[in-house]
């Protein structure tokens, strides 16, 4: 079979939706899947690993890479960057895996533009109530920012209808389905199939020899 590259999907949600933990449970299942790994010139905090979490770069570093236009969207964030680097995207997808940018509306809006066939998900909670449970229940948020979550989630999820998919995240098994289901299907699109499966096709449509 023909190594077909990968399809770029990218995921957006109000925090504590249940994006990272529907993506996790995803990548579980499938091994020619990955998250798209970030360049940050932040310290890594203990039990973090380069080229596993972040890629983890000097400032000097990170700005050279702005400069060249490596970067395809880029962010400061309270002092540090952050940003995804295209060659480092393109490699993977040229492997055949499919990369998950897990991402906000601005940075979906900034990769859209340069990759248009990036196929975009977005994750709804149930109500906001039970968002506002699932960011008490995480337990990782004082009470000020998960006040500030929640007043950051009706702006995120206004966004909601720029992307291709919508995924209520109410029964977490449902949710995870559809997302599988999604990702499957982009696989099996003709025009990915015509390359894949172009072998078979061959055999299947050679002339017999009589
Ligand atoms: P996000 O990545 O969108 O910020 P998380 O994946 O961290 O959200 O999920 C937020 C919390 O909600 C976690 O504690 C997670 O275990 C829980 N959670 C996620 N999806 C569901 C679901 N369908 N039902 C109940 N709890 C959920």
């Amino acid at each position: 079979m023909a190594q077909v590259s990968g399809n770029l999907f990218i995921v957006s949600a109000p925090s504590g939706a249940g994006k990272s933990s529907l993506i996790q449970a995803l990548l579980a299942q499938h091994a020619d899947m990955q998250v798209s790994v970030s360049h940050t010139t932040r310290a890594p905090r203990p039990g973090e690993q380069n080229g596993v979490h972040y890629h983890f770069v000097k400032v000097d570093d990170f700005k050279a890479r702005i400069a060249a236009g490596e970067f395809l969207e880029w962010a400061e964030v309270f002092g540090n960057y952050y940003g995804t680097s295209r060659t480092t995207l393109e490699h993977t997808l040229q492997q055949g895996i499919d990369v998950f940018l897990d991402i906000d509306w601005q940075g979906a809006r900034q990769i859209r533009q340069q990759l248009p066939d990036a196929i975009g998900i977005f994750i709804l909670p149930p109500s906001l109530d039970v968002l506002q449970q699932r960011l008490q229940s995480r337990g990782q948020d004082s009470a000020d920012i998960i006040a500030g979550r929640m007043s950051k989630a009706q702006d995120e999820m206004s966004h909601a209808d720029e992307y291709d998919y919508l995924i209520v995240n109410d029964d977490f098994q449902q949710a995870l389905l559809e997302l599988r289901s999604i990702v499957l299907c982009q696989r099996n699109r003709l025009i990915r199939q015509q390359q894949r499966q172009q072998d078979l096709l061959d055999q299947l449509l050679a002339k017999s020899a009589d």
